[in-house]
Parts: C-alpha cells; structure tokens; sequence
C-alpha cells in the first residue's frame, strides 16, 4: 500500500518504540501505520500466519520506517515473555504499548460454550494483562522517558451488548483493569489510559457489513450517521500515546461517533 511518514514537524512520535498486539489486521493494522507515520518503531504482533504483518513491516521500512513483525499468542505467558524479549531486542527498548488484540463471536447465554467464553476472556483480558505485566516490567527501567501503555477497549466497557456477554465482560473488566494499573504506574511515569472505538468498519464487522440491513441498523446506534474508520482510531491512538496528552492518566476516551451517549433514549 501507498505509505509515506508525515512530515518531520507534525510527528508527535518521533524514537518512541512501540509494541502493538494484534497488529496485523483492522484497527491494530491501521495503528502500526499511523505509529509509524509519527516517527514510532513498531513492533507489529501478529498470531498464525505471519504475511500480513511482514507486508505492513515492508511497507514501513520502504517509506524510511523502522518496523518488525512479532509472533506472539497474547494469551500465552511464555509466548508474551519471549515476545517482549524479541521487540526490546529488535527495537532497542519499548516505551509504548498498545493492547489491541482482540475477538469476538456473538452467542446467547444459554448457548454460549465455555471454550469460547475462555477464549474471548483469554485473548480480550488475560492478553492486555500479561502483556501490561510484561511491559510495565520493562517500562520501569527507564525512567524519566515518556512512556505509556494503552488499551483498545471498546463502547461496550459500558454499552452491555446482547449475545456478546463474554465481550462486555472482557471490556467492563479491561476498564477497570486498567483504571487499576494507572494508578498504580503513575507515580512511576507511566501513563495508562484507554480507548473505546464504536462500530468501525474492519474485519471484526464484515458479516454486519455485508448485509445493508444490518448496517443501517448498526449506524442508527451513532448519533454522528455514520460508521467509524480505522483511521478515526489510529489518529485518536497515535495523540493519546504522546506527550499531547501527557496529562490523560486511567481514564477512556470514546471515539465512537456518540454511539455510547443513549442514542435510543429521548
Ligand atoms: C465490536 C464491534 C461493534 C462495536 C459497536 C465493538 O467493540 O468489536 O463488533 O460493532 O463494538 O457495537
């Protein structure tokens, strides 16, 4: 893809060093972009098969920046521990983490099976904490240095969302998870903060997006009539983990076009 960094003067990023978990795909792919585009290293995470995150490492490096593909099940503690060890290696620290990765697959409650409800509660929360652990254990080391570690929550920390009861558990858990650790990384100089997407059009949503009903359905829920892009995200990501926003410690910020402001309710 048609790649370029910004300017030297607009890069808000400039020798960050960042880790982006589910970074080859969706929201997490538009953010190793964007990252990189201000001037960070990515460390793209990727689980199965590795093309998609070495296309985005390509494309990167051909535009002047510097970006790796990492393997790593998020939900595995050896496989994040080996991981981290690799993007540190790679890219000569870490100072930004961005929990991304994340799935989801609609079942009513009386349906629900319990391996999936594991494995949502796996990837969505198990993952975010075993990689801030990780992170927090090598952001520790260098103080004095901006650093922060983010999480892609979602509305749904506080739209419950039917069918989706092992989703909205992760992110309602995700919320406070690190509203947690913000406070207790903040005296260190580590920043903890959040950000809650709506409906945005990536693969997460391709069966909704597929059929127009479903659609018109999905965009009634946003008061600003209109689906979220990937670039929405990326950008909102990209100041939340820079110095713009050096004051935003534990709390979330909703890039979701009002949708988490009772549209249904007048
Ligand atoms: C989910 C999407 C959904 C959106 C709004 C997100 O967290 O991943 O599938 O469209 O919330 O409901």
């Amino acid at each position: 893809m048609a790649f370029s960094l910004h300017p030297p003067d607009a890069r808000l990023l400039e020798g960050r060093r960042a880790l982006v978990t589910g970074g080859s795909s969706g929201i997490g792919a538009g953010t190793c972009y964007e990252l990189a585009a201000h001037g960070a290293a990515v460390a793209v995470n990727y689980v199965g098969s590795d093309e998609a995150a070495r296309q985005i490492c390509a494309d990167i490096e051909a535009a002047g920046g510097t970006a790796v593909p990492i393997e790593m099940d998020v939900a595995d503690e050896a496989a994040v521990q080996g991981g981290f060890a690799a993007a540190v290696d790679a890219l000569g620290g870490l100072d930004l983490l961005l929990n991304n990765a994340g799935v989801e697959k609609a079942y009513a409650l009386v349906d629900m099976p319990l391996d999936t409800w594991r494995m949502v509660l796996d990837v969505n929360l198990t993952g975010a904490f075993l990689c801030s652990r990780e992170a927090a254990r090598i952001m520790t080391k260098a103080p004095g240095t901006p650093r922060a570690i983010l999480m892609m929550s979602s509305v749904h920390e506080v739209i419950p969302w039917e069918n989706f009861s092992h989703y909205c558990a992760s992110k309602g858990g995700m919320k406070l998870f690190a509203q947690t650790i913000a406070k207790e990384l903040a005296p260190q100089g580590i920043r903890v903060a959040s950000i809650a997407p709506g409906a945005i059009a990536t693969p997460i949503n391709a069966d909704v997006l597929a059929d127009p009903e479903a659609s018109k359905r999905v965009v009634a829920e946003v008061p600003y009539g209109r689906w979220g892009q990937v670039a929405d995200i990326a950008q909102a990501v990209a100041w939340l983990a820079s110095t713009q926003a050096d004051y935003v410690v534990g709390s979330t910020l909703f890039v979701d076009g009002g949708m988490a402001l009772y549209p249904g309710f007048s």
